[in-house]
């Protein structure tokens, strides 16, 4: 039997981390889980409950009252987010909780706990997880990772046309502003900032196709699961 593998794709707001690193793991049939959607999924839960950012108990209390799961849904033939047992895969893509995200995300208590449950779920490997510190924080030991980077005009127009799919019209302008912001408290946090770790592999997606990006990442993982199964 072929060994399993842990790869962590890291990297900027809307390089189409998730896109890429979905179909990687649905070819290896492997595990994908989206942190980004946990976080998304705490700021929810966050705003939902007036939680005051500036009071860490009432941080601690809203962390223990909140679970998070992946369920996978046979018609979309994609896990869906679930906060406390309800769907809320649609809710946490919206424009106002991206305009939040970053700032519940650099709250130590609240990485602890994700960054935790992270590790919970790729604790038999065979496993593709994306986000901002997978690589560094949550796998250091992965076996191959990879840091996405994008053309920042490029980005937010594919992020509006996502946006618009799911029935929300934003102006370039404000998607832009919020990817940039995002960029910005994400580097520039002290617990688990966004970093390229050491070993990362760099895959600029500014001009290559989703095709493209993933059959690159594909032949990587082929690559070392081949190498570790002939040890
Ligand atoms: O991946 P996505 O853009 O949906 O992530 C939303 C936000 O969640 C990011 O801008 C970042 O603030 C936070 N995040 C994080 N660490 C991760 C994944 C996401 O801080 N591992």
């Amino acid at each position: 039997m072929n060994t399993p593998i842990i790869i962590a794709i890291d990297g900027y707001a809307g390089c189409g981390k998730s896109t890429t690193a979905k179909a990687v793991a649905q070819h290896l049939n492997y595990i994908y889980i989206d942190t980004g959607a946990m976080y998304r999924a705490v700021t929810l839960f966050f705003l939902n409950h007036h939680v005051n950012l500036e009071q860490p108990s009432e941080i601690q209390n809203a962390l223990a009252q909140l679970q998070i799961s992946f369920v996978y849904n046979p018609s979309s033939q994609k896990s869906d987010a679930y906060l406390n047992g309800k769907n809320v895969e649609n809710e946490i893509r919206k424009m106002y909780i991206s305009q939040k995200v970053s700032e519940v995300s650099r709250i130590a208590a609240v990485r602890h706990a994700m960054v935790a449950q992270q590790q919970q779920m790729g604790k038999k490997k065979g496993i593709v997880m994306d986000g901002r510190d997978i690589g560094t924080v949550v796998f250091p030991e992965a076996d191959l990772k990879i840091f996405m980077q994008t053309d920042v005009s490029i980005r937010a127009k594919r992020r509006q046309a996502e946006l618009k799919k799911q029935g929300e019209e934003i102006e370039i302008e404000t998607i832009l502003e919020n990817l940039k912001k995002r960029d910005l408290i994400d580097t520039s946090r002290e617990e688990g900032p966004l970093l390229k770790a050491q070993d990362a592999l760099i895959l600029d997606s500014s001009n290559i196709s989703i095709e493209e990006q993933t059959q690159y990442v594909i032949r990587l993982a082929e690559q070392k699961i081949k190498e570790y199964s002939s040890i």
